[in-house]
């Protein structure tokens, strides 16, 4: 098995080259935004309660999101390896995420970081807002929420991998086949 976080602010192009990765390496994706965006769509409890949070711009609690994540790798036995988009965005996320993966008897492989500028980010998601139907990327202020809320809860989840020497940082400005280009090499020079 392979498992790959795929790690960065909002805006920084995890959905992107996540779609490009599956292709290529055949994981399977778990997006802990997607599998929020359905169960609110589906208008499910958790979905409602879910969507309260992600209005103002602010973190579902982890026991939601934690739940989500386990109850998608018990689905799907034969995946040859996940690729976590948006997940684990807490340390207790990423601790609950490595007991789940060890029960499993695998672990995570590789942590790849996107690092783009804060002006870009904003750039990027005000413009997503206009076609994506996400009501999170039409309003600055919630833009803004969720970019502090990175800083606050989610950077210390690249310094938690970095003690276990896994993370690798890439330059997530220039266009998407760059990219995707720079990525590729990293995780062949570990599969
Ligand atoms: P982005 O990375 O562009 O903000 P996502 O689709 O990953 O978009 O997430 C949208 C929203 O869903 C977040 O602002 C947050 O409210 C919620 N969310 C997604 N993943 C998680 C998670 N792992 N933990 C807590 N909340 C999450």
């Amino acid at each position: 098995m392979f498992n790959l976080i795929l790690f960065g602010p909002p805006g920084s192009g995890k959905g992107t080259q996540s779609e490009k990765l599956i292709a290529k390496y055949g994981l399977k994706h778990l997006s802990t935004g997607d599998l929020l965006r359905s169960e609110i769509a589906a208008q499910t409890p958790l979905g409602l309660e879910a969507k309260s949070f992600m209005d103002k711009g602010q973190l579902v609690p982890d026991e939601v999101v934690i739940g989500m994540i386990s109850s998608a790798l018990d689905n799907n036995p034969n995946a040859k390896g996940f690729l976590f988009d948006g997940f684990p965005r807490t340390e207790a996320q990423a601790e609950a995420l490595d007991k789940l993966l060890k029960l499993k008897k695998t672990a995570i492989h590789l942590m790849l970081a996107l690092d783009v500028a804060e002006a870009e980010l904003i750039k990027r998601l005000l413009g997503r807002g206009k076609t994506s139907g996400r009501s999170d990327d039409t309003n600055e202020e919630v833009i803004k929420a969720r970019i502090a809320e990175y800083h606050k809860k989610t950077t210390p989840v690249a310094d938690y991998y970095l003690k276990f020497d896994k993370v690798k940082h890439i330059k997530g400005e220039g266009t998407v086949d760059e990219i995707f280009e720079v990525i590729s090499k990293e995780i062949d020079g570990k599969i």
